[in-house]
């Protein structure tokens, strides 16, 4: 190859190589760069480019740059911003450094330069050439970095120097090989080391292929598993077999097989037991409907259980678990005659109205358990929500069905006794009213087919007897009452009590303490005392308690060995249940002025109270304290009104409503009182107080009062009577028209009271007052 020598300035670059034909931009920054390309402008604009080892050098010195370089031309030359020139240069030919002649305040080198050019063709550089293009071709398919349209235009080239130049510069080569290829001056030489270079790194480039197909292949064999495992899902439905969510089905549709259900309810289950089928097991709507199963399958939708009305035996077992109680009993068991004749369940609902602990639950109880039926017991106190009656639609996030349905299951067949508790507790409010669901479920006429919102599906309540219970009819909603037959239960006498705590309680609690009836003994008058001084009630759930107590505390001093047996007398009984609790006969024990005693009625039974007056100087206010309502402020308006009409006869100062401030007090401030009955009651303590003479402290009353001084009937009288009994009263007045209350009292209780019967108020003065 020809070579010319020549004097050039150089300009050495950094980490790249300019070969002969190819046009670049370089951004030229350092001084004696651009010292060295101001002297090739005022020359022929050529210089030479030459490759420094380390680009990290700023002034290399000789040794650290190439020999060979190339020679180039500039063809374009621009300042840009901060001191530094962009030049667009064109390689030329290769050069080599011969010596630097000088280094300020630019290299000068004396160079070869070799003249690029047309080759001599020979058969070994033709062969080359087909090899180097088609190693070249190759390589462009696997890299996927060089356009097509380059690549057709390089593998056209014909010149084999510049072929080799040309692929070179687009390999992606270290820098060491460019130089190397810069290098090959001699053609075939510069041809054979791309071969060496580019079958290097085709290999690399198969070796990369391959490790990039292996990653992916692993990365893609978890989401092909999940292909084929659907795919085989579907292969198998195809084929008629069965995945796991079908086997769950499968086993609800045996299972609805054999419940024996009624048609609809069947149906109804098929299809969801066909959609559970279809749908993932984990899916959120998969556990509703399985719930939704259980409960169509856990229903009693046909099992009933065999009654057995034989009304001797159920007579017995009233009496066997409840003392007393004669017209409660016999009303039970003419309703169960009924039954056993009409042969039908439907009829009135039994309503059983009376105090706390008057045996109203275990009377039912005991009910189911004379003709041999199931119980269940649901507690409406505090239900507002109708949905708790009729449960919630499915759409609602954890619905159930009602208590009704609830009940039901529990019950396990579709003829329970069912009590529903306390039904005068139940309130309502925005979310519905619950006494409407409750009317479905009582009216005979319809609780054939009540719906509940969970089930969705009729149920028979027909079969199910219906026992209510309540403290107080009046709280009760007018459409649900008319639906019942009330069956009241007032409360107790004391000897009542007695009897039942000896025979009915303390054997209960005896046997449910383990002891046995000899470890364990109460005289009479024990039992007496927890009735008079532990407990003040009108049923007996206290004196259980404490009898309960009293078993606890015998229990533990038996088993620690402290005794054999305990005998428990009026005298000890106050070491066992600690000092008493209510002072018995709450009568006054002297007859006083300014205090009569009324008679209340609560919803835990009937109670006396006694009413203070007080008079102060003043200006004639009317002062009333104790918690009271209004209809009883309004009575007590009215009393006062009538006494002042009737000043005169009653022998008090004409005009005292000047002088004087009337204050009321009814005791026991706390508990809220109201209701018309303390009128007359009232009206009395008032006389009293303004006529001076004292109230006679036996007598207690009750009745409201008009303002011409009329007394009226009230309600409560059998618990006022049995109040006033259990308190130690002698004497008590009531309405005339109350006469007839009184026939459902014990003979016994009757006649231990003397009862004086009043119209107006002159006659309970009368009796009243003293002298
Ligand atoms: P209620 O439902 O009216 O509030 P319960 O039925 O809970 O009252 O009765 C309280 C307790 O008193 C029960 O253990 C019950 O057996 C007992 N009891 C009530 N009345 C009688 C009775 N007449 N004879 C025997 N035990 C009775």
């Amino acid at each position: 190859m020809k070579a010319t020598k020549r004097a050039l300035p150089l300009l050495p670059l950094r980490g790249i190589q300019v070969f002969p034909y190819m046009v670049i931009h370089l951004d030229v920054g350092r001084p004696k760069s651009i010292a060295a390309m101001e002297e090739a402008m005022v020359q022929d604009k050529q210089l030479l480019l030459v490759t420094q080892k380390d680009p990290r050098i700023d002034e290399p010195e000789s040794g650290e740059i190439y020999q060979v370089g190339t020679v180039a031309e500039i063809k374009q030359l621009l300042k840009i911003p901060g001191g530094t020139m962009r030049v667009l240069v064109e390689g030329l030919a290769r050069g080599r450094i011969i010596s630097i002649e000088k280094t300020d305040p630019f290299y000068l080198v004396d160079c070869e330069e070799y003249e690029e050019g047309k080759a001599e063709e020979n058969a070994e550089i033709e062969a080359l050439m087909r090899g180097v293009i088609s190693q070249f071709e190759q390589y462009v398919k696997l890299s996927k970095k060089i356009p097509a349209e380059t690549v057709v235009s390089i593998v056209t080239v014909e010149d084999p120097g510049r072929l080799a130049d040309l692929i070179g510069a687009h390999l992606n080569l270290k820098q060491e090989d460019k130089q190397r290829l810069l290098e090959a001056v001699a053609l075939p030489q510069r041809l054979e080391t791309l071969y060496v270079f580019l079958s290097r790194e085709l290999e690399i480039l198969e070796v990369e292929r391959k490790i990039s197909i292996r990653v992916r292949k692993q990365m893609e064999k978890t989401q092909k598993e999940y292909y084929l495992r659907e795919q085989l899902k579907a292969i198998q439905k195809e084929l008629g077999e069965r995945g796991e969510e079908e086997d769950e089905a499968r086993a609800f549709r045996e299972r609805i097989a054999k419940a024996k259900l009624p048609d609809e309810v069947r149906q109804k289950a098929e299809r969801e037991a066909e959609r559970l089928g279809k749908m993932p097991p984990m899916a959120a709507e998969a556990v509703v409907v399985r719930t939704y199963l259980e409960w169509l399958l856990a229903l009693p939708w046909n099992k009933v259980t065999e009654d057995r009305l034989d009304l001797d035996r159920a007579e017995q077992i009233l009496n066997e678990d409840h003392y007393g109680l004669k017209k409660v009993k016999e009303r039970i068991l003419e309703y169960l005659a009924v039954r056993k004749l009409a042969n039908k369940m439907k009829g009135p609902i039994l309503c059983l109205v009376g105090p706390p602990g008057v045996g109203k639950t275990s009377l039912a109880k005991s009910v189911a358990r004379a003709i041999d039926r199931r119980f269940v017991r649901i507690s409406l106190g505090g239900v507002r929500d109708e949905a708790e009656i009729r449960g919630h639609r499915r759409t609602y996030v954890g619905a159930l069905p009602g208590r009704i349905i609830q009940g039901m299951r529990q019950a396990n067949s579709k003829n329970p006794v069912f009590l529903l508790d306390e039904i005068d507790k139940m309130s309502m409010d925005f979310r519905g009213d619950p006494s409407a669901a409750l009317l479905e479920v009582l009216d005979p006429e319809q609780n054939n087919s009540f719906s509940d919102h969970y089930i969705e599906l009729p149920f028979d309540l027909s079969h199910t007897m219906f026992i209510t219970t309540a403290n107080t009819t009046h709280t009760i909603p007018r459409a649900l009452l008319d639906r019942m037959e009330l069956i009241s239960l007032p409360g107790y006498t004391e000897e009542e009590k007695l009897h039942i705590g000896r025979k009915f309680l303390l054997p209960k609690q005896l046997k449910e303490h383990g002891l046995k009836p000899e470890q364990l003994t109460l005289s009479d008058n024990t039992i007496k005392g927890i009735i008079r001084e532990y407990t003040r009630e009108a049923g007996v759930r206290n004196l259980e308690r404490s009898i309960a107590s009293l078993c606890r505390k015998a229990a533990r001093e038996i088993v620690q060995g402290k005794k054999e047996k305990i005998h428990i007398t009026s005298r000890n009984l106050n070491v066992y249940l600690g000092p008493p609790r209510f002072r018995f006969g709450v009568a006054q024990k002297k007859d006083e002025v300014g205090v009569a005693t009324g008679l209340a009625w609560t919803e835990a039974g009937g109670d006396v109270l006694s009413i203070e007056v007080s008079l102060m100087s003043g200006k004639g206010n009317l002062t009333l304290t104790g918690q009271l309502g209004g209809v009883m402020r309004e009575s007590a308006q009215a009393g006062y009104t009538y006494i002042r009409s009737q000043a005169e006869k009653l022998g008090i100062v004409e005009n005292f409503h000047e002088k004087q401030d009337v204050h009321i007090h009814v005791p026991e401030g706390a508990i809220p009182k109201d209701g018309p009955s303390a009128g007359i009651t009232m009206a009395t303590a008032l006389a009293s107080a303004l006529s001076g003479r004292p109230v006679r402290s036996d007598v207690a009353m009750s009745g409201e009062i008009t303002l011409r001084g009329r007394v009226l009937p009230v309600g409560g009288i059998k618990e006022k009577v049995l109040a006033a009994h259990r308190a130690g009263i002698k004497t008590l007045i009531l309405p005339e028209e109350s006469r007839q209350d009184l026939d459902e009292i014990p003979r016994h209780v009757r006649r231990k009271l003397n009862f004086v019967f009043v119209d107006n108020m002159d006659q309970v003065l009368k009796h009243a007052l003293v002298g």
